[in-house]
């Protein structure tokens, strides 16, 4: 059914492109989504639509009003029942392939992007979840939302081609995915591995699954800490 997205934010120009574009832009013009940007200076008051202020205790820098927050926040949940709200902040939970398969059976999300020095606490704590796309800074939490809201959308039935190609990425299974090769064969001396060019279906998920399992190993054996193997996975590692 209909998911409706919805990104909260004094910049909400910074969406054009991405609703408008590849996937995202196919999402919505097949109907399995609606996507928009709200400007939060419309629930700012008076003639300046003032969204920030000076933050209490001193210190440098400006906070985000809680009125505009909590006002659009309000007004949003009205429109989208039933939707969660995520505030974008690095002190949330780290957003993750798993979250965001969890996110996809959703009616969709609402993103409330903070700028300056962050979000009045108590317009934060209104919503539903607070999430990190890492450990790092950025400016203001548009690039954030749209992170998540592309790695989720994505995900939902029927948007990719093959939805094969969701289930068997990176992440989903704890693993790092395989190599991919596209022609030509043999390009500067260096030859796409044989087993490929077989056409046997079997070899190449083993060879696949030797190779997600090797570049998990060498890229990424943080990923390998708390993951158990598959009886298919041990033999391939015994070899
Ligand atoms: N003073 C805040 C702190 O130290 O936690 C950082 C504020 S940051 C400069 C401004 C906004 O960018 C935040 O309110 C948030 O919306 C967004 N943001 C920055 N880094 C982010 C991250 N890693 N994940 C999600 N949102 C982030």
């Amino acid at each position: 059914s209909l998911q409706h997205y919805a990104a909260l934010s004094i910049f909400p120009e910074m969406f054009d492109g991405f609703w408008s574009t590849g996937m995202v832009r196919r999402a919505i013009m097949g109907g399995f989504i609606t996507g928009r940007a709200v400007d939060l200076r419309a629930f700012a008051e008076g003639v300046h639509k003032v969204t920030d202020d000076k933050p209490y205790g001193g210190g440098c820098g400006m906070v985000m009003k809680p009125e505009p927050l909590m006002k659009g926040i309000a007004h949003l949940r009205a429109e989208m029942p039933g939707v969660p709200v995520l505030a974008m902040t690095p002190q949330g939970q780290p957003f993750t392939q798993s979250l965001a398969e969890d996110l996809a059976r959703e009616k969709g999300m609402i993103m409330v992007c903070g700028r300056y020095e962050g979000m009045d606490e108590r317009a934060c704590i209104k919503a539903d979840m607070e999430l990190s796309i890492g450990d790092y800074v950025l400016t203001g939490g548009e690039l954030a939302a749209m992170v998540v809201m592309d790695a989720v959308i994505r995900l939902i039935p029927g948007v990719l081609g093959g939805e094969e190609s969701a289930e068997k990425e990176s992440f989903s299974e704890g693993l790092i995915e395989y190599a991919h090769y596209t022609r030509p064969p043999v390009y500067e001396g260096m030859a796409v591995p044989d087993v490929l060019l077989s056409g046997n279906h079997k070899a190449i998920a083993s060879w696949r699954l030797e190779t997600s399992l090797k570049r998990t190993f060498l890229k990424r054996p943080d990923l390998l800490e708390d993951r158990s193997f598959s009886r298919e996975e041990r033999s391939i590692l015994q070899k």
